[in-house]
């Protein structure tokens, strides 16, 4: 029998939308709905791996590459001071959607920390500040 499909899979296939900032053979990557702070951003595999314990070998480059790429571009595209970098990986650590994700979270100097809040986009910022991180992704 098929597998549901995880809602990133749908994602990536386009059944539901999603503000992209970036896809390769092996990754996507895109807007979190519900933010942390302004262009908080997950990358995930374009295969369904469930967490980090099933990323097998030959797909670690792929995705810590893709995660590196975005991570350097967010500096100078939102423009920011830091990003933090966050898997919760399993249940027990905070893990909702079983497909392999990892938070990039930009973060400023005097931000008084992420955990917990909720960013509200205005109309088109989103949309803005995906194109500036893309903008500065090298290949
Ligand atoms: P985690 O707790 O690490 O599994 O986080 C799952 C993340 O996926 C949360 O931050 C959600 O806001 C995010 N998320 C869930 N559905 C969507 C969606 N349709 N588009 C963008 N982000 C989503």
């Amino acid at each position: 029998m098929q597998k549901d499909k995880t809602v990133f899979e749908k994602i990536i296939d386009g059944e539901i939308p999603s503000t992209k900032i970036y896809e390769d053979e092996y990754t996507y990557a895109f807007l979190d709905i519900s933010p942390n702070t302004r262009g908080h951003t997950l990358v995930v595999p374009k295969k369904a791996y469930s967490d980090l314990y099933n990323l097998p070998e030959n797909e670690i480059e792929n995705f810590f590459g893709t995660v590196k790429k975005i991570t350097n571009a967010m500096k100078e595209g939102i423009p920011c001071d830091g990003v933090n970098v966050v898997i919760n990986n399993g249940a027990a650590a905070g893990q909702v959607v079983f497909h392999l994700h990892a938070h990039l979270i930009p973060r400023q100097t005097d931000d008084r920390g992420y955990f917990g809040k909720k960013y509200i986009y205005s109309d088109g910022d989103a949309e803005l500040v995906a194109k500036k991180i893309s903008n500065k992704i090298e290949s």
